[in-house]
């Protein structure tokens, strides 16, 4: 019974249970950075990470952006993940240094980590600024009046469960869509000797299928992918394999089913060694209700 312990014993017990704490954080980590290698999260109809650890772990929106943060720092420093074990480092302070590398990719990445260890979140900001050599990643911060506010939401009625924001970006990638469109429709209608090209009439015909919607399915729930956004063309059947590039081959794919399927068809290890290809090119975001309005924080692209 914790009542029952002196003051002494009751601090000595949290101290030993902060250090458990810390090593399931870490086991945690573990468990996610593998399901973001083999890109398990797809199968379970969410196509990131991100959505992975909100949707089916529970997570809230902060928590999940923080630990998805981290896994990305422990990619470029593995050394983050054993600094988090041992005590050193916090969630916090890792997912700040994810931001920092980001944006300063030509340091040593282990002596930023030595600098911000057992640092307070204010003291890592001002390190991090101190040593930073390129000004911060440009972020656009909105409030929505109410009048827009209502025809977001009515226009986000087609959109299943994608967040404002989501819905805003399929609205804009859908225009630009449009205007590559109409661009290609007045330039050359040459076809491309690539076996990998895909003929406009092809793309239309996919593009009409999909309706701006991944045509993954999940194996696990059997339901089809509900991603609108980074949606990709995929040969089916590869190139490589004798594939075509008939409507029937081509499906469109978000980012996640995409990765996924080459985890299944390549593996997980020869897509580590791809490297880069395994980060999400996509912005994650989440939302926050704030005194001022909805406002939106971001997750910025991978490397
Ligand atoms: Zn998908």
């Amino acid at each position: 019974m914790i009542c029952k312990l002196s003051d002494k014993q009751l601090v000595a017990g949290i101290k030993i249970k902060v250090k458990e704490e810390k090593l399931i954080v870490a086991e945690v980590l573990n468990y996610l950075e593998e399901i973001d290698k083999r890109k398990v999260f797809v199968d379970y109809g969410t196509p990131s990470l991100f959505k992975f650890c909100t949707r089916i772990l529970k997570y809230s929106d902060a928590e999940a952006a923080i630990r998805v943060k981290t896994i990305r720092a422990i990619k470029v420093a593995p050394i983050i993940k054993q600094k988090i074990q041992d005590g050193s480092l916090n969630l916090t302070t890792a997912a700040s240094i994810d931001s920092f590398f980001k944006n300063n990719r030509d340091q040593n990445k282990d002596k930023i980590v030595e600098k911000v260890c057992g640092r307070s979140t204010t003291e890592v900001k001002n390190i991090l600024n101190s040593l930073s050599k390129n000004p911060p990643p440009r972020e656009l911060k909105i409030t929505l009046p109410e009048h827009l506010l209502k025809k977001l939401e009515k226009v986000g009625l087609d959109f299943d469960d994608c967040s404002e924001l989501e819905v805003i970006e399929c609205l804009i990638d859908k225009y630009i869509e449009q205007i590559e469109h109409d661009k290609a429709k007045r330039t050359s209608t040459k076809q491309s000797k690539n076996q990998r090209y895909i003929p406009r009439e092809v793309r239309e015909s996919v593009d009409k299928r999909a309706n701006n919607r991944c045509e993954g399915f999940s194996p696990i729930t059997g339901k089809r992918c509900t991603s609108r956004v980074n949606l990709q063309y995929d040969h089916q059947h590869p190139i490589s394999l004798g594939g075509d590039s008939s409507a029937q081959n081509i499906r469109k794919l978000c980012f996640g089913c995409n990765q996924r399927a080459a985890v299944k068809a390549i593996g997980a290890e020869k897509m580590m060694q791809r490297g880069s290809a395994t980060l999400s090119p996509g912005v994650e975001y989440y939302l926050e209700k704030t005194d001022i309005g909805l406002q939106y924080s971001f997750i910025p692209p991978g490397n």
